[in-house]
């Protein structure tokens, strides 16, 4: 299908994020394709975290005096209009935490140790990122619950039906990524939340590579828990959200103790506060956790779908560049399955060394390691790989330039891996 303007977003978007029309690498305008591992900001994210520090900054919940009283208004809003745009029926169901990892792991040491028993199954996937990974295996080991694995097919895609035998009634948790940060796939979540709730199992969904891109609606999807991050949605770093079921998060004991998180403390002991500041002890991320308003403004202004539907455009261009790419593996299944980032490899060239060059000879930002899934990459045996990820303000020059970029690098490599050439 030829790519036309009607698949892309207007240029003219670009001109909201200083970062990518300002800077220069390589004495070319930088090409950023490592959206996965944290995208850019818009000047309206910018300019509300500056706003909020210029005039509404106290900390929240404590005051009465009137900054106090405006920046907890700020983040009260910030977290109504989360629930609003995940589709949640109410706001207390939206807990700040640090980002992805931290919702992940207040789910596994606050319902996980609480609820797990010796013999009892976590079901999770081998494309999991080390966030969905780890916190379980600390667990399971703690509990004595069994940690299994959904496997792959061929193409990189989970296997539903080695899924559907893994699930039975001691599985009391899937934990499943919706979009892999690897492969790009999409999985069927809504599918495997249908048929783990059948078992009577519960479901938290890693969704920090589809809320940025594609729209959540968490009642629909009946999802018990959703994670993602602000800093992958044109948000700040430092901030995240966990949704979940009220009565799960209303069943579960705090994760963290300290302030804010009480009704009272005696000296003998203490009675954790309602939802949601049950889950958030301590002074939490006020800025970032305002700043989020910010981004989902923008995202809901340029609209999800024509987002998924630019971020496609780009991924069906760049994915049929790279196959033509002689010696360039391309980890995951095809562009129909896959959401907006393409992860390659070459046999002799090591990921690093070529994302260096990529970077230092032409600008172009890609993101180069095993993307914290090294149990997938030894699957796939291999070590490391190399990453582009695309966002609403990439455009198809930028994928023109990436693939002249890989196309000359590679060149620089001798055919049997030494280099020829050390560009200067
Ligand atoms: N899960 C997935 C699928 C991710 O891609 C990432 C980040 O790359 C994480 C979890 C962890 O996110 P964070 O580092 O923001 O906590």
């Amino acid at each position: 299908m030829p790519l036309t303007n009607k698949h892309l977003l207007p240029e003219s978007l670009r001109s909201d994020f200083p970062i990518i029309t300002n800077d220069l690498v390589a004495g070319r305008p930088l090409v950023f394709l490592d959206n996965a591992a944290s995208t850019q900001r818009p000047r309206q994210v910018i300019e509300l975290i500056t706003r909020v520090y210029e005039h509404d900054y106290a900390n929240v919940h404590r005051g009465i005096h009137t900054l106090s009283e405006r920046s907890t208004e700020l983040y009260e809003q910030a977290r109504e209009k989360i629930a609003v745009f995940l589709g949640a029926a109410h706001a207390r169901e939206i807990i700040f935490t640090q980002g992805t990892t931290g919702s992940i792991n207040l789910v596994a040491r606050s319902w996980g140790e609480t609820n797990l028993r010796p013999g009892d199954e976590i079901l999770t996937t081998v494309m999991e990122h080390h966030s969905n990974l780890v916190p379980w295996q600390q667990v399971a080991t703690k509990t004595g619950a069994i940690l299994r694995h959904v496997p792959l097919t061929d193409d990189g895609r989970l296997d539903m039906s080695a899924f559907q035998k893994l699930l039975s009634e001691r599985t009391k948790l899937v934990a499943v990524a919706s979009v892999s940060n690897t492969l790009g796939t999409i999985n069927p979540v809504a599918e495997i939340i249908t048929q783990a709730h059948a078992v009577g199992a519960l479901v938290l969904v890693d969704a920090a590579q589809s809320v940025p891109h594609l729209a959540t609606d968490v009642v629909k999807l009946d999802a018990d828990f959703l994670a993602f991050s602000g800093h992958k949605m044109l948000g700040p770093s430092g901030v995240g959200v966990l949704y979940g079921k009220e009565q799960l998060l209303d069943a579960m004991p705090p994760f963290l103790g300290g302030g804010s998180m009480i009704n009272e403390v005696r000296l003998d002991g203490f009675t954790p506060a309602e939802l949601p500041a049950k889950f958030e002890a301590g002074t939490p991320p006020i800025v970032p956790a305002i700043a989020m308003s910010a981004a989902v403004d923008y995202l809901q202004s340029v609209g999800l779908a024509a987002i998924h539907r630019h971020e496609m455009a780009l991924t069906q261009l760049a994915y049929d560049a790279l196959s033509q790419i002689e010696g360039l593996r391309i980890l995951g299944p095809a562009p129909e399955h896959r959401a907006g980032l393409i992860s390659f490899a070459f046999e002799r060239i090591h990921a690093h060394e070529f994302a260096q060059v990529l970077n230092d000879q032409f600008g172009v930002a890609v993101r180069a390691g095993h993307h914290c899934t090294q149990p997938l990459h030894k699957l796939l045996g291999i070590s490391a790989s190399t990453r582009a990820s695309f966002y609403l303000y990439n455009r198809p020059e930028e994928i023109d330039r990436l693939v002249e970029g890989i196309r000359i690098v590679q060149a620089m490599f001798a055919p049997q891996g030494r280099r020829r050439t050390r560009p200067q």
